[in-house]
């Protein structure tokens, strides 16, 4: 992607997984969470970003009431497995669960199809809050409440589909191996990332949007001419209606082996003269040439194995500790589906420390070298200095967030380095 945080079919999957974080460190964290905007906040105004400090002062707010929104999403989560535990309400529906199922198939499938509902739906108003109503506050959203509210069921089906088969699965490996489950799933993560990644691009997004061959030909041809003189051979250079659902401006690359693919946004292309669109797909380009999607599957598999190991270690001895209270069977470990919130409250406190780390290394490792390729590449600075401008300006981007914010999420460098890295690459080559 050039801007934003990743999407993807792994969300899924991670949804399912990491329902929830600690409370208490998140409330820790906000209180640091809006400090000063660092050092170059005096020197705010001058990066050519928004044309007036009204717009600019906008783009802030719009960008804080977003973080904030992670905080009270990751604190509601926290709070949710709390209750579900500390009521006895997970004990409570895993009998439930185990009464209306047959023996064979157990509790963990009708569980987790009764859990996933509820807490969808007690989370829908902040769903709805931060998904839709803030985006209509600023302007960014060109959906009805409607076709919003439509999409979140469609998405929440197609997440079910995916989800259910998975937790048998994954219930039947951790019943069959209770000390190897942990290393057996994250063997298997791989060839399941990498199936969903195929799958993705051809029948998860076209439920959503329209893909098709970029329109402007001598665009395409352009692209790849350019693709063609790096020995690098581009399958498809597909646009999308990303205007159905917002005013944003996104290009990104999905799918591997024969479903990969360059696709960008008709917001983009509406708004790019076809030299900023170049350096924009020259990005692009330069994560296909270096493999970046399988460096973040990669990552994503240590991820896994890392935090699989760490819930592993730690639910054993937290279970015995305080499982029997919640109305969990002890001596059945993380094979009592009960104990699911206990794990999901687990995963989170994991990957609040592990999503920095895997932050930091997208930034660095995966997107500063893709600016420097589409620099190198098209050797054009003004338009790549352009490019993001428009960028920053059509998303409403933070060109430089408060240090703890860029730490915890975000997956690129903030726009201000980066139109200073172009400035940079331009002055020194005299272009
Ligand atoms: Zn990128």
């Amino acid at each position: 992607m050039v801007d934003g945080r990743r999407a993807g079919g792994a969300r899924v999957a991670r949804a399912a997984l990491g329902l929830a974080a600690a409370g208490g460190l998140a409330l820790g964290l906000a209180r640091r969470w809006t400090g000063p905007a660092g050092a170059a906040g005096a020197a705010a105004g001058d990066d050519g970003l928004y044309p007036d400090a009204a717009e600019r002062e906008r783009a802030l707010r719009y960008n804080r009431t977003r973080e904030w929104l992670v905080l009270v999403g990751m604190a509601w989560s926290a709070l949710l497995s709390l209750l579900a535990l500390a009521t006895g309400f997970s004990a409570r529906l895993r009998d439930l669960a185990a009464r209306v199922t047959p023996r064979r198939l157990g509790a963990p499938v009708p569980y987790t199809l009764a859990a996933t509902l509820l807490s969808t739906l007690v989370t829908l108003p902040l769903s709805y809050y931060s998904g839709y109503l803030i985006e209509r506050r600023y302007g960014l959203t060109n959906q009805t409440r409607r076709a919003w509210f439509g999409e979140q069921a469609k998405g929440a089906a197609i997440g079910l589909a995916l989800e259910l088969p998975l937790v048998q699965g994954v219930y039947w490996i951790i019943r069959r191996y209770p000390q190897r489950w942990w290393a057996i799933l994250s063997a298997l993560t791989v060839p399941f990332t990498i199936l969903l990644a195929n799958l993705a691009p051809v029948l998860i997004l076209p439920r959503f949007n329209r893909f098709e061959p970029l329109k402007d030909r001598a665009l395409a041809e352009r692209i790849k001419a350019l693709a063609a003189a790096q020995g690098v051979t581009v399958s498809d250079v597909l646009q999308m209606d990303m205007s159905k659902q917002t005013k944003k401006a996104n290009a990104f690359f999905t799918g591997v082996g024969n479903t990969k693919r360059i696709v960008l946004g008709d917001t983009l292309l509406d708004e790019f003269t076809p030299d900023e669109v170049e350096v924009v797909l020259a990005h692009e380009l330069g994560h296909q040439v270096a493999r970046d999607l399988w460096k973040l599957i990669g990552l994503g598999t240590a991820t896994t194995i890392g935090t699989l190991y760490l819930v592993h270690r730690l639910a054993g001895p937290l279970l015995r500790r305080v499982g029997p209270r919640f109305g969990l069977d002890a001596r059945r470990g993380v094979e009592d589906v009960a104990a699911l919130p206990l794990l999901g409250l687990l995963l989170g406190a994991v990957s609040l420390v592990l999503t920095p780390l895997q932050n930091a290394i997208s930034r660095e490792l995966i997107e500063r070298p893709a600016d420097r390729y589409a620099l190198d590449l098209t050797g054009n600075s003004a338009a790549f200095v352009g490019a993001m401008e428009k960028l920053g300006r059509m998303n409403l981007a933070d060109p430089d967030p408060p240090a703890l914010v860029k730490f915890l999420l975000y997956s690129h460098p903030p726009l201000r380095e980066r139109i200073a890295f172009g400035r940079g690459y331009g002055a020194e080559r005299g272009a």
